[in-house]
């Protein structure tokens, strides 16, 4: 007779043994597990809600992959890619290049709570989700691979990582950091509660609304598909929180401070401009600072709240740079284009500008009047002066773009001596978390450093480029050829 899951399922998630020949802290070392041995106890109070057993993942996720397969199939035959916006088209290319390798680094991530979590219920779910997160590496290449013959910039979704691509450094900076190099209880604080949970909403459903919107339903389809796996297994950061709340509340406020701002400025690059730039302008359903107040910053206040936890101390300068901090990535990145896998929309014709100037009342006299700049330089047949000779400096935290996480107005230095080294960042906030744990930051050299360091030869633009890995068929341009400047020769004559 079967049993019903409810009279076995307990029984298969504890399993659980007593170490006779090894000592415990030796099996689950705290540098794996990110518990010491004074609280092991009171992680056996772990547990997590979902209650999934290896027959009904396997039947779920198997649905789920038929269902994306049967819409690429479709769109390949209908054609659909051909016809895409190009603006809408960079923010996929972005996306591939930048997250394909971040779902393979989850699978180590994943596969580490399975062997070192410190709670048998929370190892058995690392397995779900291990193999969630090798589905979902596998359908972003899947999904590159079958547009490779349309555009060459999809070979990044696996080459990117394998570059010195200074945004992809940026990302690989972080996530080797929460992923690949954290303990489980950090890891799960910072990637599945702060990231999984919160952030990769923005990538997963209001890229994949715009996409639908855009007609790119292949993409939208997939971005969804990938989202209720991590709906799921987001869920370990919950009673991660819940027990370290228990044992030591300092370090979840620590922890989740740092994480939640890293994150921020990292989405700020990654989705800001797809969002408020890229998408065209009728197919926006709502704007980054929107999406990210709604889904995000709600979000978080609710889960500080819940669990006893207070709001980050920078919280005002928090929402400052949610009003300014993508802008300047987005103006940044656009200058600074032969520097990307992808073409950038710079998204500021008349009708665009409009509609930045209600969502965010500062835009013109912050960003406005830096684009007219560009947009006199492209009117006046000088595209030479809308291109980068030099390099920006970089924030030693982020990898960003100093000067990137506020308003043009905010722009006081941010710098500190450690070990006898000099260390820059944007922002106090990026400062303040590089001080929590030095040695966890220190050392790293970014772009900037390698290139004052004499890696980068020869010691010029075209050098960093070659050193990037950004060959002529990939970098990037704007995306419609500076049409949209036309809109302002008019107005100018008349
Ligand atoms: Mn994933
Ligand atoms: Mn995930």
């Amino acid at each position: 007779m079967l049993l019903n899951r409810d009279d076995w399922y307990d029984t298969s998630r504890d399993l659980d043994w007593t170490f006779t020949y090894v000592e415990a802290s030796d099996a689950f070392p705290a540098r794996w597990s990110g518990v010491g041995a004074e609280s092991a106890d009171a992680w056996q109070a772990w547990d997590e809600p979902f209650r999934v057993s290896y027959r009904d993942y396997v039947r779920i996720q198997r649905e789920k992959e038929s269902g994306v397969k049967a819409v690429r199939s479709a769109m390949m035959r209908a054609g659909v890619y051909e016809k895409l916006d190009a603006g809408h088209v960079a923010a996929s290319h972005l996306h591939m290049g930048t997250t394909c390798m971040v779902e393979q680094m989850a699978v180590t991530m994943q596969s580490r709570f399975c062997r070192f979590a410190p709670s048998p219920r929370w190892r058995n779910l690392g397995v779900f989700g291990m193999l969630d997160e090798t589905r979902h590496a596998q359908l972003d290449l899947l999904f590159s691979h079958d547009l490779l013959k349309f555009d060459p910039r999809f070979d990044w979704a696996q080459k990117a990582f394998h570059t010195n691509e200074w945004g992809v450094l940026a990302v690989k900076n972080f996530f080797d950091d929460i992923m690949l190099s954290a303990d489980c209880v950090e890891a799960s604080l910072a990637a599945s509660l702060t990231v999984e949970h919160g952030f990769t909403n923005i990538q997963f459903v209001a890229l994949a609304a715009d996409a639908m919107a855009a007609g790119d339903v292949n993409w939208s389809n997939l971005l969804s598909s990938i989202q209720t796996d991590e709906a799921r297994h987001a869920q370990v950061g919950f009673p991660t929180l819940a027990v370290l709340m228990e044992t030591d509340p300092a370090r979840a406020q620590t922890s989740l401070d740092v994480a939640f701002w890293r994150s921020t400025r990292l989405f700020q690059v990654l989705t800001g401009p797809a969002m408020d730039y890229y998408t065209p302008l009728d197919q926006r359903k709502m704007s980054f600072k929107e999406f990210m107040l709604e889904w995000i910053v709600n979000h978080h206040e609710r889960i500080l709240e819940d669990y006893g936890l207070k709001k980050p101390w920078y919280w005002d300068q928090f929402m400052h740079s949610l009003e300014n901090g993508h802008h300047a990535l987005h103006i940044g990145t656009w200058y600074w284009r032969p520097t990307l896998f992808w073409k950038p929309n710079a998204g500021v014709s008349k009708d665009e500008r409009e509609w930045l100037r209600e969502k965010y009342p500062t835009w013109e006299d912050n960003w406005g009047v830096m684009w007219d700049e560009i947009i006199k330089n492209v009117n006046d047949d000088r595209i030479q002066d809308t291109l980068p000779v030099t390099l920006p400096s970089l924030c030693n935290l982020t990898q960003l773009p100093i000067g990137s996480a506020m308003s043009r107005h905010d722009l006081e230095p941010h710098q500190l001596v450690y070990k006898e080294r000099l260390y820059s960042f944007d922002s106090e906030i990026s400062q303040w978390c590089f001080e929590q744990d030095p040695e966890r930051y220190a050392g790293h050299r970014s772009f900037v450093d390698r290139f004052i360091g004499g890696e980068i030869l020869p010691p010029d633009l075209g050098g960093a480029l070659a050193y990037m890995g950004l060959t002529p068929d990939v970098m990037g341009d704007d995306a419609y050829g500076y049409a949209w400047a036309k809109d302002y020769v008019t107005a100018e004559a008349g």
